[in-house]
């Protein structure tokens, strides 16, 4: 199974079509059929290391101040406790808690899924992101995931490599700060030459402007932990900005083809 990366941007993008929902539903009609879909999402960002078992997840509608319509949409495709219990028995030692209720499918996981996946007729399971961990935990975590590629679970990290929501400026749907290019540039750099190394991003001059809140960037590290336990390349999916202070850039493993097509048709 491929691994990705998506810049997830607003919770709008669940209902347009744009460049960067195209990539997610190539993404979806060109890989193999998964078993179950992973999904480490920037808004399950809390004080432990859970995974969803439910056999029901609830799409949960975490956000405000967005369309009726936003609040409309369900993703009401199926969990899976044992293969919850089969990736939490992958990465013992650490102690995962199986969750029956407190979550569900937030939208960093079904904005993107409802283009990649419509049918809703995959499993999917979310791993949360433990907010008590430092970031070489999570880039260490990412690696431990790895089996579960050969065992036909697509792993997809849903974040933003850049998310200042506080710089966010409306008159610049697609435009970029200074800062916002270069922190994504360098990440760039890193993610396609040595993610294992992706932990030095932190010292980058404008790291604290691009992630003043560490939950968006760190599912990047699940995939630069992928990406460097086998040594495989890292392709771009996508690239570009919203609002200034997003950066909506794309990674995968193990997806040559995806990338080739995708950046075909971005250009
Ligand atoms: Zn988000």
């Amino acid at each position: 199974m491929p691994a990705a990366f998506f810049g997830h941007g607003s919770p709008m993008n669940a209902l347009e079509h744009n460049r960067y929902t195209k990539v997610w539903s190539d993404f979806g009609a060109n890989i193999e059929r998964p078993r179950a879909i992973l999904v480490v999402s920037a808004h399950w960002y809390v004080e432990s290391t859970s995974l969803t078992a439910m056999a029901r997840p609830r799409t949960i509608h975490d956000f405000y101040g967005f369309p009726k319509e936003l609040f409309e949409v369900e993703y009401p495709a199926p969990g899976d406790p044992q293969i919850a219990q089969e990736i939490a028995d992958i990465l013992k030692p650490i102690s995962v808690v199986l969750d029956q209720e407190s979550w569900g499918i937030d939208h960093g996981a079904w904005s993107i899924l409802i283009h990649a996946f419509p049918n809703c007729d995959i499993p999917v399971i979310q791993l949360s992101i433990n907010s008590k961990k430092p970031l070489d935990f999570h880039l260490e975590l990412g690696a431990r995931l790895t089996p579960l590629r050969t065992k036909q679970i697509l792993i997809i990290a849903s974040g933003n490599v850049v998310h200042n929501l506080g710089r966010i400026d409306w008159s610049k749907p697609e435009g970029a700060f200074e800062w916002t290019r270069s922190f994504d540039q360098a990440s760039k750099t890193c993610m396609t030459t040595t993610p294992s190394n992706a932990l030095s991003l932190r010292e980058h001059p404008d790291y604290s402007k691009a992630a003043p809140t560490p939950d968006h960037f760190i599912p990047l590290l699940y995939l630069a932990g992928l990406a460097g336990e086998t040594e495989e390349s890292v392709d771009v999916l996508v690239e570009g900005f919203a609002f200034g202070s997003l950066s909506m850039t794309s990674y995968g493993i193990g997806t040559k083809d995806i990338s080739a097509r995708t950046t075909i048709s971005a250009s």
